[in-house]
């Protein structure tokens, strides 16, 4: 990786863009708990603040980033419904960036996985409410809280569209954020993905979004895209 330096700061300086000698870019977040590497990661201190690198081939939030996504909308304070929380490997740089002042409600219906989200990322974490649900669920899991600013999915399910919908539906204030992956795999394997995605894009503005950016994961992921959406309530 050799030498790194700062070579942008996103929001108060939660999150980094680091570039080494030879001009590769890295992402990195301030590591809400500090010394503790969550999926291997390398960590850096840089002006006596530690960093997580944040591996775009492991985070589909990391990779929309590197690939330019124009704004990210979670930011430090943002309360944010995340569903498909797995190990917790984005989630876990989600809550570094929220930080102190911001909660994520994390929905994992699998046990196998959420054993090691609970273990190794959310009972370390103060702004980790997790939920042990499916997110089909969504009036059952969450009736106690009131309306969140983002809402992020990636649960790579054929109704995937339909279920953020719902949960937006439900728990996203109005003017609030969607970042959803799509999968395009798993809503048709024999369609041009870039068709599939446009067809989502189509049922979230049928559904009161405005679509603010799609964009493409590859090479980092293939047959992924993330759209980001404004709800309008
Ligand atoms: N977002 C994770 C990350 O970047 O670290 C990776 C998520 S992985 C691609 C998809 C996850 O969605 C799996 O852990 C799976 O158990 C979960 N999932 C699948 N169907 C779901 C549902 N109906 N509700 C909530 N989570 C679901």
């Amino acid at each position: 990786m050799n030498h790194l330096s700062i070579h942008k700061t996103f929001d108060n300086g939660s999150f980094v863009m680091l570039i080494n000698d030879t001009k590769e870019r890295y992402l990195a977040t301030q590591n809400f708990d500090p010394e503790k590497s969550v999926y291997g990661e390398k960590m850096i201190k840089l002006n006596d603040i530690e960093y997580r690198i944040w591996d775009p081939f492991r985070s589909k939030l990391a990779a929309a980033i590197l690939k330019n996504l124009e704004t990210n909308p979670i930011k430090e304070s943002s309360a944010v419904l995340y569903l498909g929380a797995s190990t917790g490997t984005t989630v876990s740089h989600v809550s570094d960036i929220v930080g102190n002042k911001g909660v994520i409600f994390a929905v994992e219906p699998s046990a196998r996985v959420a054993r090691e989200f609970l273990e190794n990322v959310a009972s370390r974490r103060k702004n980790i409410i997790p939920i042990l649900m499916d997110a089909r669920d969504y009036l059952h899991y969450y009736s106690y809280y009131g309306v969140v600013d983002v809402i992020y999915s990636d649960i790579a399910q054929p109704d995937q569209t339909d279920i953020a919908i719902n949960n937006c539906k439900s728990y996203l204030k109005k003017d609030g954020h969607l970042v959803i992956i799509i999968k395009t795999r798993s809503i048709d394997v024999l369609m041009d993905p870039k068709l599939v995605t446009k067809n989502e894009a189509k049922k979230l503005e049928r559904n009161s979004f405005e679509i603010i950016q799609i964009v493409n994961l590859e090479p980092f992921d293939k047959d992924h895209s993330l759209i980001h959406a404004k709800f309008m309530g």
